[in-house]
């Protein structure tokens, strides 16, 4: 069969939680059309409550789609569930290890649920690529907490998907374990498997995916190859202290402005459309007085906060 072009594709896709008698009914995705292409290391960020993990466990089919189209690896997730769930592993953000299990048990037993024939089983080659070849036979309750999140790596690869979802893999992992996971993900890349990791750290996205998807209140924002993204960020930023501190951000045409919490005000803009002439030129029109100004310069974290920051009327039900 001819390998699928993209490792994800998802269309209109919508979940809308019912309400409960504590909660309002739910839209957490909006209609996300997605293609995440077979072969890369694919990021998708957003902040909390974004969809992140209701779009993961749609694919993982721990939740059901309220409406639109999933396919994995070419097979549609309501059409041949079992095959579209053989193609992906899912690192879950919460560690579940079974404390009962030594991780040589724990990943037969994954592997078993998988039915993967012990001919075709690779649970010391997996222990070992994670740095936990000697830890085979320990109880896994004696492992770290990182030996524990590698050892769920290990788990979501026991039927060797070609695609691996890592959902927030480093919360709460150190700089070394973070390095280790992260080089044996790199790996499993060269080698053809598809990575997604959902994160809301923006360093990490930029270090590592090739692709970034940004989700914000159950939408897509933006979905770029993070070079792209990146340069976006010819935006700068002016922050000035007015004569008298603000209770509002004055409007400014044609630029973003942001209260701060010293009463002063943060004025983005393009340095390849605007100049800090234009924005204090636009200042003096509103009739606010400057005592001090200063000017930033942006990191990924400003990109998206304004790029979500468009979102919300478009996001409104
Ligand atoms: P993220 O992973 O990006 O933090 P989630 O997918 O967990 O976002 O959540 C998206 C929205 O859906 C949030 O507003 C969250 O409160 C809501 N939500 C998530 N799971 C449920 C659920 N089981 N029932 C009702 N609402 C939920």
């Amino acid at each position: 069969m001819d390998l699928p072009d993209y490792a994800i594709e998802a269309k209109g896709l919508v979940k809308t939680y019912a309400a409960t008698k504590t909660t309002p009914e739910m839209r957490a995705l909006r209609g996300v059309d997605l293609a995440i292409p077979r072969g890369s290391i694919f990021g998708l960020l957003g902040p909390n409550g974004a969809g992140k993990s209701t779009f993961i466990n749609i694919l993982a089919g721990l939740c059901k789609k309220t409406s639109g189209t999933v396919s994995i690896w070419g097979r549609d997730i309501d059409e041949r569930p079992r095959d579209a769930r053989a193609a992906i592993g899912v690192v879950p953000q919460e560690i579940a290890a079974d404390p009962f299990f030594t991780p040589r048990e724990s990943l037969e037993v994954a592997a078993g649920m998988y039915a993967v024939p012990p001919s075709e089983r690779r649970t010391m080659e997996l222990l070992t690529a994670l740095g936990l070849g000697d830890k085979a036979n320990a109880y896994v309750r004696q492992l770290s907490g990182g030996m524990k999140r590698r050892l769920m790596v290990a788990k979501a690869m026991v039927h060797n998907p070609p695609v691996l979802i890592l959902d927030e893999p480093t919360a709460g992992v150190d700089v070394e374990l973070r390095r280790q996971l992260w080089n044996y993900v790199l790996e499993l890349n060269r080698k053809g498997v598809t990575i997604v990791l959902t994160t809301h750290y923006l360093e990490e996205a930029q270090e590592l995916c090739d692709q970034i998807a940004i989700i914000n209140r159950g939408q897509v924002v933006a979905c770029e190859p993070t070079t792209t993204l990146l340069r976006r960020m010819d935006t700068r930023k002016v922050l000035v202290t007015p004569e008298q501190p603000m209770t509002a951000a004055p409007a400014l045409a044609g630029f973003e402005t942001h209260l701060l919490p010293s009463g002063g005000f943060s004025v983005t803009y393009r340095t390849g459309q605007s100049s800090v002439e234009q924005v204090l030129a636009a200042i003096r029109k509103t009739g606010v007085h400057i005592k001090d100004i200063s000017t930033e310069d942006p990191d990924l974290e400003d990109v998206f906060v304004s790029l979500t920051y468009a979102a919300p009327e478009a996001a409104e039900i």
